[in-house]
């Protein structure tokens, strides 16, 4: 169906808020879309863009959901979730991370991104500051601009493993800082910091006990070497970290659109009187699913995790072979972020390449893989590729990745 554009004189009525024409759309998305419009064309796109496991949800995961379904569980839901799964959740947190957060300081939302959105918007107000060590997760920025606040960057690159040192942290903390947002393993680099590098950081957080640490830890589960250490673990920093998490990651359930913020009391509060007004409590049947994962046998995790962790060392292994690109080996996630500025300057035909955004156009349309410009993560000179998918379609995109680079002269 063709729509309709407007007419001139409709084009006021039309005008969209000056809030969401400051938003970005996310990028990750977009580009998933566009490789599933050229899959729909009959076009073989092999889509390395969006981050999600490529994994069916456990069968007691499902089953759960069926039975709540029989049983009824169709009416709305408490607003911050309900209490057998806010138990369930603070059990796991205090089992796996050795935290302390009571049910009561548990609001589960729509996924850890509305979860996130709502701590954001439940804490700052405009010219507050959010220190942010980049590359960084599409959403952090745009959510930062809902709440009319600023951030501020801290840029970290393939030279320090993608992690910030404590010597940054403590440069780009003002008087105006509300809040550092950080995610390990990260999104879109795959680090992980070490026990040691946090404690390093909450060092320099333990000089500032007014700012709020907001630690995205939903890819704790997906580690390759060592041991996951939550931040909220760090006594100094306990009682005003708030960890975001959820199902989508862990247990192969981005659909289900369950996560959780575990938060102060008094920011749960504000975080559960938000959710009020805007979304109310997430899927009866989707947190009876969480329930039984966060309850039931983790064997499915540790599956899912070894096979990560198998197509981490291929895709490192091809993508190292691969002329110009620089390539980190990820400890976590599901990630790779080579640096590929080598390729800028360089053309195919009329087709120059300028930047990451036009490779990764390039490696659409010529390779027919999908991946993300770096620009989306807020670090220019740099491709995503999300290798949450088989071992054939790894091998099949980098073999393909690089045929077309070759091109490029
Ligand atoms: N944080 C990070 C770093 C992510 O990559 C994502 C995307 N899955 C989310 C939060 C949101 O996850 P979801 O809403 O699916 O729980
Ligand atoms: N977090 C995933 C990604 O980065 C899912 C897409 C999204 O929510 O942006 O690709």
């Amino acid at each position: 169906m063709k729509l309709k554009e407007p007419t001139s004189n409709q084009s006021s009525m039309n005008k969209i808020s000056d809030l969401v024409a400051s938003l970005s759309p996310s990028q990750t998305l977009a580009m998933s879309q566009k490789s599933q419009e050229l899959k729909a064309q009959g076009i073989d796109v092999i889509n390395l863009s969006v981050g999600e496991p490529d994994f069916a949800t456990p069968d007691h995961i499902k089953e759960a959901a069926k039975e709540a379904i029989d049983n009824n569980f169709s009416f709305y839901t408490p607003v911050p979730g309900y209490m057998s799964l806010r138990k369930a959740v603070s059990a796991k947190l205090s089992r796996e991370n050795s935290l302390t957060y009571a049910p009561e300081q548990i609001v589960v939302g729509n996924g850890a991104k509305q979860a996130l959105c709502n701590v954001i918007l439940s804490l700052l107000n405009p010219g507050d500051e959010v220190v942010l060590p980049t590359p960084c997760w599409v959403s952090y920025v745009e959510m930062v601009k809902l709440a009319r606040a600023t951030v501020v960057e801290v840029p970290a690159t393939i030279e320090s493993d993608f992690k910030i040192t404590p010597d940054q942290l403590r440069a780009a903390i003002t008087p105006h800082t509300r809040a550092l947002l950080i995610c390990s393993p990260s999104n879109p680099t795959g680090s992980v910091y070490s026990r040691d590098e946090l404690a390093a950081l909450v060092k320099v957080l333990a000089e500032h006990p007014d700012i709020i640490v907001i630690a995205d830890e939903i890819y704790e589960h997906i580690i390759f070497s060592g041991h996951f250490t939550s931040l909220g673990s760090f006594p100094e920093i306990a009682d005003r970290t708030v960890i975001i998490n959820g199902v989508s990651k862990a247990y192969a359930m981005t659909g289900w659109r369950i996560g959780y913020c575990a938060a102060p009391l008094w920011l749960a509060k504000a975080v559960s009187k938000l959710q009020s007004q805007y979304t109310s409590g997430a899927s009866s049947i989707a947190q009876k699913a969480a329930e039984a994962a966060y309850n039931g046998s983790q064997e499915c995790v540790e599956v899912m995790r070894r096979a990560f962790e198998r197509r981490r060392d291929l895709v490192v292994d091809l993508a190292s072979q691969i002329p110009g690109w620089k390539v980190n080996r990820p400890e976590g996630a599901f990630y790779l972020f080579p640096e590929v500025s080598s390729y800028f300057g360089k053309r195919d035909g009329d087709r120059v390449i300028n930047n990451a955004g036009d490779l990764a156009m390039y490696l659409l349309d010529v390779a027919h893989v999908a991946t993300v410009d770096g620009a989306a993560f807020c670090c220019p000179g740099y491709i995503r590729l999300s290798y949450a998918t088989s071992d054939t379609n790894i091998v099949e995109a980098l073999r393909r990745i690089k045929e077309a680079l070759a091109r490029l002269k």
